[in-house]
């Protein structure tokens, strides 16, 4: 037989799966002498075997009535007892904290004749008629569904009847008249009387508790913070004890540092003659611990104690629940507490200092996305700013722009100076608009919304969800309570608050960024609390450097952004596109390459093109010097550098309606057919293009090998590689191959000069990772791109299925992160690993990096780490949050 209930003091902090959260912490607060009211749990396993059955399993009520049997004969009190009641609270806690589920019921047991019990024993009929009408107004509200309302508008109009404001300024009688309005409200509403007998209340209670797991809120919440639906919640019941018997008791909250700023020392707020929610629910103004200490200073003073005790133990931030009970101290809940991104690197580093935990530790205490946080533009914090109203940050950063409400009128729009597109919500046919926009704002839909999901994968600033701001699109314009502002008028966001505001607020660098991109001492003038924020990332990013293994490098195309990349602490380019080094003016010259038909007029296009490349190497190695920088022959289908075949089919046809046809035209709309493809992922480019195409790859790489010979040659030290992309079979690499060896030797040879540029290939294609043991044979070494690994996996289409119905994905589990995101590690993790340790069995010393997206993405960096990749390459703006990660999958 299984044994579903465990008493307090029979467990302890490691038990969170089987206990839960709030129970497994109850147990360890019990275990360490610590004041808390006798009780026990109920474990996540009988809420499981309740799920599945559908009822509670049939030894749970039998385990339940000799657990409160224990309970009561411990305290010589008897539940719902006519003299002197014992009264307990239902609690639920489940591994994770959930809103959404069944939360508490207080007084339990407390019933017509018991009421007089409490009275009596407490010598105060306010108190327990107050008590009375708190269990009714929580049994109806969360174990019979009735509107919350109906009760908080009854006691409204009692405190309008008695000419009040206050809930303390009800007396016994107005309890008392409560308690029955109360009564009859549950009997209309639930059809049924309040249920008198104790034990049937704690019996409701427990099933109300196991089945709030699966409410559509709970299920919602769980999906969008990543939790398993099968874990169950646990139900703790606990001893009451009433922090509202007067003015020397009282109710409240308190966390061991201050969670917003980091700052040490408790930080609280103290409810007196108030019971549970009511300190959080904002009835009365709260009082600060330390007009607690003037109240109540010996009540204060075990707090503190607690509170010092509590730090020890945990080693961490906690935040906990408390009652003072007639000048008795008592805990009720405790866990190691949530905290915004600069608190966690200030306490993580005020810990080390105490002497409380190790450098590691404070590493693994902080996250590359609470540094990537700190890395966002922000509004200037001393800037005047007029708040609209407060939404849910999706995509963080912090974009100004004049409001736009369409997305064609967004595009226009952009060419004039950034907008911010306002909608109700996004879809598909939003996209141009939004890629157009600086930022996005709209007033329905959550974190998994269309818009949230687009905006995070372009990296746009987004607010979601924003209720308060009414989309008038007939009128073009929005209205927010009484501002309104029409299409034109400028808005602020601010994606990682959620905050609107109206007109324009000034963006500055935020203080750890101008720390990362001009050293410690550019962000000191920084006074007050942020002061200690830079020192504590300096050193935490730098003890990151010191334990990790996995090596940082950036993708970056221009020396620019190879020298920002180097700034921020790249250790070399892991992947240099050089397609986008023919953009721009230079497009005709590709354009030539394409268009010619003889083999002389190609030779010749590709001679004016190679100076242009040797210069654009030459810039990069140089801002590079001494750090590998990996070039990636052109990859993309070579029509993408073709003028739009709509745009000039129609030109063309308009100029034969008028008879002035441009033969060049006319040559590039016939190129442009002929190399129309209808799946160009999958079509002519990269290595393909490389064996088809005589002489561009070797354009590309002469120019790269004298580029680095002038380098040689000028003292400095380059270290180019060549990547090869779209590889999936090892005789094209072994082609490719012997090209580029010959064009790198006949310049070493011209020039002088000793070469030595390593020849490697991209793994993006299935087949090259499940042929890795070949293609090792011509690699020196292997750069998962695991963008389009990704798409070639699932066969997903990068460009197009984000917008189409990744959205839907999400908000319906297909999976829980975009697998562009986060790398999916049982599929495309997969071919990784097996490419990784194949083509390792082939080459040992095979080096191994990654240049997709997933660089930089924080999960992704500790798998890449576990599979035992040397480096990762990521956008030069992450490549901070590359190096801490990496420092944390290595402690
Ligand atoms: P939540 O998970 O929402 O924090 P809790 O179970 O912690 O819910 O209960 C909320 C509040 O109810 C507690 O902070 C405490 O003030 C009060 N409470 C719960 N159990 C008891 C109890 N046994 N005695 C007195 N107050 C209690
Ligand atoms: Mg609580
Ligand atoms: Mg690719």
């Amino acid at each position: 037989m299984t044994e579903y209930v465990q008493p307090f003091e029979a467990g302890d902090k490691s038990q969170l799966d089987l206990l839960g959260g709030k129970g497994a912490n109850l147990a360890e607060m019990t275990r360490m002498g610590l004041p808390v009211p006798p009780g026990f749990t109920i474990t996540t396993e009988a809420c499981r075997a309740f799920l599945e059955r559908g009822d509670v399993p049939p030894e749970l009520p039998v385990q339940v009535r000799s657990a409160m049997l224990r309970l009561e004969n411990r305290l010589g009190k008897r539940l719902g007892d006519r003299h002197d009641p014992l009264l307990v609270s239902v609690r639920s806690g489940a591994k994770f904290s959930m809103p959404g589920m069944m939360e508490t019921v207080l007084n339990v047991g407390l019933n017509d004749d018991s009421v007089l019990g409490l009275a009596e024993a407490s010598d105060n009929e306010r108190f327990a008629y107050d008590s009375y009408r708190r269990l009714l107004q929580m049994f109806g509200r969360t174990v019979l569904d009735i509107d919350g309302a109906r009760f908080s508008d009854a006691l409204d109009e009692r405190k309008t009847a008695r000419g009040v404001t206050q809930d303390v300024d009800l007396d016994a009688d107005d309890m008392r008249a409560l308690v029955d309005t109360y009564k009859q409200i549950i009997a209309a509403e639930s059809g049924a009387a309040f249920p008198q007998q104790p034990s049937e209340q704690l019996t409701a209670c427990i099933e109300a508790v196991f089945a709030s797991w699966n409410t559509p809120r709970a299920r919602v919440y769980r999906r969008r913070e990543r939790i398993p639906d099968s874990l169950g919640t646990a139900v703790n019941v606990c001893t009451m004890v009433f922090g509202n018997l007067g003015a020397d008791s009282g109710t409240g909250v308190a966390f061991t540092r201050d969670p917003a700023s980091g700052a040490a020392g408790a930080y609280g707020d103290y409810l007196p003659d108030a019971q549970g929610e009511d300190v959080v629910a904002g009835i009365r103004n709260t009082l600060s611990l330390e007009e607690m200490h003037e109240l109540d200073p010996a009540s204060y003073d075990d707090l503190q104690r607690v509170i010092r005790l509590l730090e020890a133990h945990y080693r961490d931030l906690c935040d906990i629940e408390f009652t003072v009970e007639r000048g008795t101290l008592w805990m009720l809940q405790t866990r190691v507490g949530k905290r915004t991104a600069p608190a966690a690197f200030r306490i993580a580093t005020q810990l080390v200092d105490e002497n409380v935990i190790t450098m590691d530790e404070a590493l693994s205490r902080v996250s590359g996305d609470q540094l990537a946080q700190l890395m966002f533009s922000q509004f200037d914090p001393a800037a005047e700013r007029t708040l609209l109203t407060t939404a849910m940050g999706a995509s963080p950063g912090a974009a100004v722009g004049t409001i736009v409400l369409d997305p064609q009128r967004a595009v226009e729009k952009a060419k004039d100076g950034p907008v911010v597109l306002v909608r109700k919500e996004t879809n598909p046919d939003d996209l141009e608009g939004m890629i157009a926009a600086a930022g996005i704002l709209t007033s329905r839909g959550g974190k998994t919304s269309h818009a949230a999901v687009v905006a995070r994968g372009m990296g746009r600033t987004c607010v979601v969800g924003a209720e308060g701001v009414e989309v008038d699109e007939a009128n073009a314009r929005i209205v927010c309570g009484d501002v309104t502002l029409a299409e034109g008028d400028t808005i602020s966001i601010d994606g990682t608050t959620g905050e609107v505001f109206a007109g324009s607020v000034p963006v500055v660098p935020s203080p750890v960024m101008r720390y990362l991109t001009d050293g410690v001492a550019a962000a000191e003038p920084e006074a007050g609390s942020d002061a200690a924020l830079v020192p504590a990332v300096d050193r935490l990013l730098r003890h990151a450097d010191r334990v990790r293994r996995l090596r940082v490098r950036a993708n970056a195309d221009t020396a620019d952004d190879a020298s920002r990349a180097r700034t921020l602490g790249a250790q070399g380019i892991g992947l240099c596109r050089t397609e986008h080094m023919f953009l721009g003016e230079r497009r005709p010259l590709i354009e030539r390459v394409i268009l010619a038909d003889k083999p002389e007029e190609l030779k010749a296009a590709l001679d004016t093109l190679l100076p242009l490349q040797r210069s654009d190497f030459g810039r990069l190695l140089e801002s590079m010097d001494g750090d590998p920088v990996t070039i990636r022959l052109i990859d993309p289908p070579l029509h993408e550098f073709l003028p739009d075949r709509t745009a000039l089919s129609v030109k063309v046809a308009v100029a034969r309606e008028r008879g002035d046809v441009d033969p060049e035209d006319v040559r590039l709309l016939e190129a442009i057919e002929r190399l129309h493809e209808s799946n160009p992922m999958l079509g002519l480019r990269g290595v393909r293009l490389g064996i088809v195409v005589p002489g561009l790859f070797g354009m590309q790489v002469r120019a790269v090998a004298e580029a680095a010979a002038a380098r040689i040659k000028a003292g400095g030290t380059p270290r180019a590689e060549i990547m090869i992309p779209l590889v999936g079979s090892v005789m094209e690499l072994h082609l490719i191959r012997q090209q580029v060896g010959h064009v790198v030797a006949e310049v070493a040879a011209t020039e002088g000069v000793e070469l030595d540029i390593p020849i490697g290939t991209m793994i993006e294609l299935p087949r090259a990772a499940l042929t890795s043991f070949r293609i090792a044979d011509e690699a020196d070494f292997f750069s998962f791109g695991t963008n389009d690994l990704t798409q070639t996996t699932w066969g997903f289409s990068r460009d197009d299925v984000e917008a189409a119905f990744f959205a839907a994905y999400l908000e319906q589990g297909v999976f829980t992160v975009s697998p562009f995101e986060s790398i999916d590690g049982d599929g495309v993790g997969r071919l990784v690993r097996i490419a990784a340790e194949e083509g390792r069995s082939t080459k040992p010393d095979l080096k191994l990096g990654v240049c997709g997206e997933h660089g930089g993405d924080p999960l992704s960096v500790h798998f890449f780490h576990e599979v035992g990749l040397d480096y990762v390459s990521c956008s030069p703006f992450r490549v901070p949050v590359a190096r801490l990660e990496a420092g944390r999958a290595a402690v």
